[in-house]
């Protein structure tokens, strides 16, 4: 009972800290919108080449959701679909309340034009209050979440500081459920107005079962995670990969939104990967895929946290850039420092020109050009995005690094890959779980044509 009250009383400590530290997303690319802002669109825009076929009427609702409004006009025209086809299954996507019909506003440029029946001409939205979703991402430091409406625009946001050891699936399902409602409370909304969660952390994480076998955050393999999630929120909840979060969100609202094939590299307090093929995000066959900062660099190297040795991320993730530092800063540094506020002083050290600290981030960044390359190898991308909250330390892809990194690779005559460096806010990543969210509940909502709709 005590160990009960403590629990509690810890995450009502975390919450006012969470509260305290609200401010400060002013570095994210994305910003809330008051909820009667204009629909700007987000989702793929290349939205009739997925290699699944899907039922019209989802073709013609995330072209909606994609351009922000359109009308049905230029939806015929972009997918090639005949007039009298867009406007049954729009009629349906209304009738539903998924869509809805708005007057298009006339420009001084641009006069309303009137049909011959003298009716003002009218173009597609999504219906954004029909539903609302929330994307969360849980970390080793914080908790985010975000608050979002149908069309993707965030509503509110909320974050919920946390310890950094590992521990029991059970504590980390109360923290993420006390996340959810403070973010709630905050609207005067409660979890009957949610239709879907997104959950999004660190490690393996099988999308399909819901298993988590490792994560660097729990003490023991999460059986059945995503279920235990589901039944503590009482919502439709969807877990994955932090770092096919990461994707999603430059997928949905970033540099990613009109390519087909790219990849994303996040350095973090780990290295992952997530991998876009025909402009969907690719899972691999178990869903555990694309674990690149497992990828061994050296044989019987590096101790890595995952319990194996040589892995990319050993040389690469914050942790091993902070076990070096302790070594290289030994005047200054304790044992108890935290490993972020090391490498804040070996970064500091490192612009000071202290020629050890300088070393740390070379070598880091030689085996990051290393991965990158075998990345460009395999997979052939448009662009390779690099992001993350390390993305701060530039040392890491100095015009060196990327010069290395070219020179690994073979390319014959061929333009070399692009390297995109994003530095987003940490509200990425829970954008990136409202993304996933929206996409499966759209998927819920549209996979069964209705009577008129007919497969594209
Ligand atoms: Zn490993």
């Amino acid at each position: 009972m005590i160990r009960r009250i403590a629990a509690l009383l810890l995450l009502l400590m975390n919450l006012i800290q969470g509260d305290e530290a609200e401010v400060g997303a002013a570095d994210d690319q994305t910003h809330p919108a008051p909820r009667d802002a204009p629909v700007a669109g987000c989702g793929p825009l290349l939205t009739n080449i997925a290699p699944t076929p899907r039922p019209l009427r989802h073709i013609l609702f995330d072209f909606v959701r994609a351009h922000g409004r359109t009308t049905r006009a230029e939806m015929g025209r972009a997918l090639g679909i005949s007039a009298a086809s867009v406007s049954a299954a729009t009629s349906d996507l209304i009738s539903e309340g998924l869509l809805r019909e708005t007057p298009i506003p006339p420009t001084p440029e641009s006069p309303p034009p009137r049909s011959s029946r003298g009716r003002p001409p009218v173009e597609l939205q999504v219906a954004a209050e029909a539903h609302h979703v929330i994307g969360m991402k849980l970390g080793d430091q914080r908790h985010t979440a975000v608050l979002s409406d149908f069309a993707g625009r965030r509503i509110a946001e909320a974050r919920l500081a946390t310890r950094p050891n590992r521990k029991s699936a059970a504590i980390l399902i109360a923290e993420a459920r006390a996340l959810m409602d403070h973010l709630l409370t905050g609207q005067g909304m409660v979890r009957a107005d949610i239709s879907c969660v997104g959950v999004g952390m660190a490690g393996m994480v099988d999308f399909t079962t819901g298993d988590v076998p490792w994560s660097p955050m729990l003490d023991s393999p999460g059986t059945a995670l995503r279920a235990r999630f589901e039944s503590a929120f009482g919502l439709p909840t969807f877990l994955d990969n932090d770092a096919n979060l990461l994707t999603l969100a430059e997928l949905w609202f970033g540099g990613g939104r009109s390519k087909s094939d790219f990849a994303v590299v996040t350095i973090e307090h780990g290295v992952g990967m997530g991998l876009v093929l025909f402009n969907q995000l690719y899972r691999g066959a178990r869903g555990v895929g694309m674990e690149l900062g497992h990828t061994k660099v050296q044989l019987d190297g590096a101790l890595c946290r995952c319990g194996k040795r040589g892995c990319l991320e050993a040389y690469v993730a914050d942790y091993a850039l902070a076990r070096e530092a302790a070594t290289a800063l030994d005047q200054h540094a304790s044992l108890s420092e935290s490993p972020l506020a090391l490498l804040e002083e070996l970064f500091a050290e490192a612009r000071r020109g202290n020629e050890a600290a300088l070393s740390i981030f070379r070598r880091a960044g030689r085996y990051l050009a290393l991965g990158l390359s075998n990345v460009a190898q395999i997979f052939d991308p448009e662009v390779i995005i690099l992001a993350g909250g390390r993305m701060q330390y530039d040392y890491l892809y100095a015009q060196e690094v990327l010069a290395e990194m070219q020179a690994m690779t073979l390319t014959g005559a061929r333009t070399p890959v692009r390297i995109d460096i994003h530095a987003w806010g940490d509200l990425v990543w829970a954008q990136g779980a409202v993304a996933m969210a929206l996409g499966a509940l759209t998927e819920r909502l549209l996979a069964v044509p209705s009577i008129r709709g007919s497969a594209a």
